[in-house]
């Protein structure tokens, strides 16, 4: 294949020359002439209208492992850029419902937990090396943790009303 792909009109025209050529010796008896000429530039044509075929079906044709991920990955990247915004938007909604007192603190950590799952998910999805994954695993770790109660300074984990950290007395709410 890879020959083919290095000289593929002129290993292809040959090729589709010589079996024609073959042909016309093994089937129809034909001497060397002009017949077998003609029939072997008709074997030609027909071997390069089948390389213009394959070209067009190519990239139809290719092992999907093959696929160039470049100009796919800003989309996927893109995708979950969104998912991401959806997920901190989703979150940031609830806190504020519950401290609102609009939705019951079971609701709340039932929602949490499954905005959660999905930041994980994103998380796992964005595993697959790329420079923006850090920066953006970094943010949802950061949010996640201040959804859950924990302080930006030291970590501990307070009520999720708490204004101030119980043990390092750091602010709570500024960062939210
Ligand atoms: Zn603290």
């Amino acid at each position: 294949m890879n020959l083919i792909r290095k000289y593929p009109g002129l290993l292809l025209a040959l090729a589709g020359a010589a079996v024609a050529m073959i042909f016309g010796v093994a089937a129809s008896r034909l001497s060397f002439g002009p017949p077998l000429v003609v029939l072997g530039l008709g074997g030609m044509t027909l071997a390069l209208g089948g390389l213009a075929l394959y070209r067009v079906l190519d990239p139809f044709l290719g092992d999907p492992s093959e696929q160039p991920v470049g100009p796919q990955a800003p989309i996927r990247r893109r995708e979950l850029e969104r998912d991401k915004q959806a997920v901190l938007k989703g979150i940031r909604e609830i806190e504020l419902d519950y401290q609102m007192r609009k939705i019951a603190e079971a609701d709340y950590r039932d929602l949490l937990q499954r905005y959660r799952a999905r930041a994980m998910r994103i998380i796992r999805e964005l595993d697959a090396g790329d420079d923006y994954r850090s920066l953006i695993e970094d943010e949802l770790k950061a949010r996640l943790a201040m959804a859950a109660g924990a302080c930006p300074s030291c970590g501990s984990t307070n009520d999720t009303d708490a204004r101030f950290c119980k043990k390092c007395g750091g602010k709570l709410e500024a960062a939210r």
